[in-house]
């Protein structure tokens, strides 16, 4: 393991109650990102900022970023396995303006989408402690508590569901996670979905069309408080955030 690093300051990127690009709360991932940007000095390695509009009407909460993918190109689920499925479902349901994510400089765009992770930093193995998921949870908090009343936040996984639940200050037990669930939680709807990984797909927990009906329910749910959904509205020639 080298010797602690600095992470670097990264212009345009400043620091807020939703997201530090150098937060180091974490002694374990911070140590961990060091030793990978040894490895791999142009990957992104530092925490990967939510991405899309902050008042979106769907708010995505995934888990953390994969090695060579998000944290390799900063932009959450770009490069990652489970991102080739989730960009595109956004595409079909017109919350993306394209299907695939290549790069953070690729020109996708989200339509009335965010997408955050409950953990910004890369966990060995993909699994965060305990204690690394709570530290995380003050920047999914504040980012969540500036959503106006009426949004979708879809939990891919039940550590992202717990984390959605707290971050929106409800009792987990209150709320067992289950896929394809609806949760009405502090003015929001909370959705589940089992996580769009490599490992659910391949075993079939997970198949296109379960994950599909996930969304065909997010927007039946917007469209029901009367919001129109993205595709209609781009093609009615509405704005879009
Ligand atoms: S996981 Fe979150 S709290 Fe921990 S160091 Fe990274 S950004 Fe900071």
């Amino acid at each position: 393991m080298p010797a602690r690093q600095k992470t670097a300051i990264v212009p345009g990127l400043a620091a807020s109650a939703t997201y530090d690009p150098g937060c180091r709360r974490c002694a374990r991932l911070a140590d961990f990102l060091d030793a990978v940007r040894a490895e791999h000095p142009d990957y992104w390695c530092r925490p990967v900022p939510p991405f899309g509009d902050a008042e979106a009407r769907l708010v995505i909460v995934g888990l953390a970023p994969g090695m060579h993918g998000a944290n390799a190109s900063g932009r959450a689920f770009t490069g990652d396995y489970a991102g080739i499925l989730l960009y595109e479902t956004l595409y079909r349901h017109g919350f993306a303006s394209a299907p695939v994510s290549t790069s953070r400089d690729d020109g996708l765009m989200l339509t009335d989408c965010r997408i955050n992770n409950a953990v910004k930093c890369l966990p060995p193995g993909n699994k965060p402690l305990p204690a690394e998921i709570d530290a995380c949870n003050a920047y999914l908090a504040a980012d969540l508590m500036q959503l106006p009343a009426g949004t979708a936040v879809l939990a891919l996984g039940r550590i992202a569901h717990d984390a959605a639940l707290r971050a929106l200050g409800a009792r987990r037990s209150a709320f067992p996670f289950r896929h394809g669930e609806r949760h009405d939680v502090a003015g929001h709807a909370l959705f589940d979905s089992y996580h769009c990984s490599r490992y659910n797909t391949n075993t079939r927990r997970l198949t296109p069309a379960m994950f599909d009906a996930v969304f065909v329910a997010i927007v039946a749910w917007l469209a029901e408080r009367r919001s129109v959904a993205p595709a209609a509205r781009r093609a009615a020639g509405a704005p879009t955030r």
